[in-house]
């Protein structure tokens, strides 16, 4: 067996070990959790081996594609880690509008390959988030607002599950693998080795317009874009962000609109964005400035550098924008620091759909993000991200996979119905359970999670 995995399994204590452990890890603020090996798998056949490696020595396995989790969910105290960042290659049939894309692919590579044949995907909004835990977790990407989120282009999955065997499932051939791999997150039961996924025609045009506004007129402003977003056209997507800004002694409040021209004009994509009664009284404007999602990511990425120490959170809500505010009122108040900001996304909601787990969502996701770089302020920032976010309790949908911390903060990210029926095909396909799922407050390694063990 160990010939099998020759020169792809790392154990604690190898020399590689540590390099490969925190190469999982995007997030600069890294988990101390130690898996008790790591499979660097280079082929399907590796994944297969990996998973029957792990069930003849009693481990439990955990997966990492891209390692953007913020949490590290993969990466679990004496699990097998299994590493599937080389599995990275991406094909598109043209004729089909279908691309082959394999977990380790990141979000710019997609993106780039997609264009060069015309076409394009709602990638995440960060160009080295890999479509491994991107897509199963949901997949908020760009242009998703009319495209949907990426769990909702999947058309099939090619999935290793518990017992090494490779499975090519389809809604017709596997129902309950396809609605499960359809937001089960950090809790499904396999390992997907490649997904198929409709793709969509390249945009004529993408556009991106800013509106900064001073703090007083903050609420005012959030207030108005809640409202106006059912008039707003889903080729908008629309954000709002509240920040610190250089030579402004008062954070501001920024509205961005981003344009996704394919079959509606600029115009009319822009036309509620445009009627912002307060858009007179910004401090700064651009309007319409011609963009790409290549651009996109270039900006995404210098505000969010590899390498600083980040913590997320989010809640999804629907509730009036009043009580919304008063929620959020003492977040929006106190963004830490000049790195961090609070986003105000206006996703609007989709149809829920019998083929897909993913459920939870709302108008409105409200996410405090937390950026730093001195570890002495760990505590103090995660506070911000996470705990701030308990004043939502009254008005609180759920959280994102992508972003929750189930271990400092438990929320959920599937409707109780999806979650109940995802336990039952655990049983199913993992009756040893082989797979970790969603991490639990006992695991976590944060300052936040060490302050709340100890009170
Ligand atoms: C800077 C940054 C920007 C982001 N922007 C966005 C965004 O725009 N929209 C959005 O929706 N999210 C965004 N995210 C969140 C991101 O989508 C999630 O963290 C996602 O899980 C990352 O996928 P990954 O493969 O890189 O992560 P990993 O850490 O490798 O994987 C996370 C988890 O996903 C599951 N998983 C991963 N691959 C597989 C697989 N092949 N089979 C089964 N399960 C798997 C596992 O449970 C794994 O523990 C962002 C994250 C970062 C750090």
């Amino acid at each position: 067996m160990i010939v099998e995995l020759d020169g792809r399994l790392l154990r604690r204590g190898d020399a590689a070990y540590e390099d490969a452990r925190i190469d999982a890890i995007w997030n600069g603020r890294a988990t101390t959790r130690e898996p008790a090996a790591i499979v660097r798998a280079r082929t399907i056949e590796d994944v297969q081996a990996a998973v029957r490696y792990a069930a003849r020595e009693g481990l439990r396995i955990g997966i990492r594609s891209g390692g953007h989790s913020f949490v590290a969910t993969g990466v679990r105290q004496d699990a097998l880690l299994i590493d599937l960042s080389a599995l990275n290659s991406i094909e598109v049939d043209t004729a089909t509008r279908q691309a082959r894309v394999q977990p380790g692919a990141r979000a710019g590579e997609a993106n780039a390959v997609l264009d060069k044949h015309g076409l394009v995907f709602p990638v995440g909004h960060y160009p080295t988030v890999g479509l491994g835990g991107f897509l199963i977790g949901g997949g908020y990407g760009w242009n998703s607002r009319k495209l949907g989120p990426g769990v909702l282009n999947i058309i099939a999955a090619d999935i290793v599950l518990a017992d090494g065997s490779l499975v090519h499932a389809d809604d017709e051939s596997h129902p309950d693998l396809m609605w499960a791999v359809r937001g089960a997150g950090p809790g499904f039961f396999g390992v997907v080795v490649c997904y198929h996924l409709r793709v969509h025609p390249a945009y004529s045009q993408v556009l991106r317009s800013v509106m900064t506004f001073p703090e007083e007129l903050r609420d005012q402003v959030l207030a108005w874009s809640y409202e106006v977003l059912p008039e707003t056209s889903r080729s908008l997507e629309i954000a709002g962000k509240t920040m610190w800004q250089p030579g402004i002694d008062r954070p501001v409040t920024m509205l961005i609109g981003v344009g996704f021209v394919a079959d509606e004009s600029a115009d009319e994509i822009y036309r509620a964005f445009e009627s912002c009664p307060f858009r007179d009284d910004a401090l700064s404007l651009s309007e319409r400035v011609p963009s790409s999602i290549a651009d996109l990511h270039a900006v995404a990425e210098a505000g969010m550098p590899k390498g600083w120490r980040y913590a997320l959170d989010g809640v999804w809500t629907s509730a009036p924008v009043a009580e919304v505010l008063d929620a959020g009122r003492s977040t929006l108040a106190s963004v830490p620091n000049a790195d961090s900001f609070l986003f105000w996304m206006l996703w609007g909601g989709y149809p829920t759909r019998e083929d897909a787990c993913w459920s939870t969502q709302g108008h409105l996701y409200f996410s405090p993000n937390s950026v730093w770089t001195d570890p002495a302020d760990d505590l103090r920032m995660e506070q911000w991200a996470h705990s701030s976010l308990d004043a939502f309790a009254e008005i609180d949908l759920g959280g994102q996979f992508s972003d929750c911390n189930a271990a400092d903060r438990p929320t959920h990210g599937l409707e109780p119905e999806q979650a109940a029926r995802l336990e039952k095909l655990r049983e199913v396909y993992d009756p040893d359970r082989r797979f970790v799922s969603y991490l639990r407050p006992e695991e976590s390694t944060t300052a936040l999670g060490r302050h709340l063990r100890s009170r």
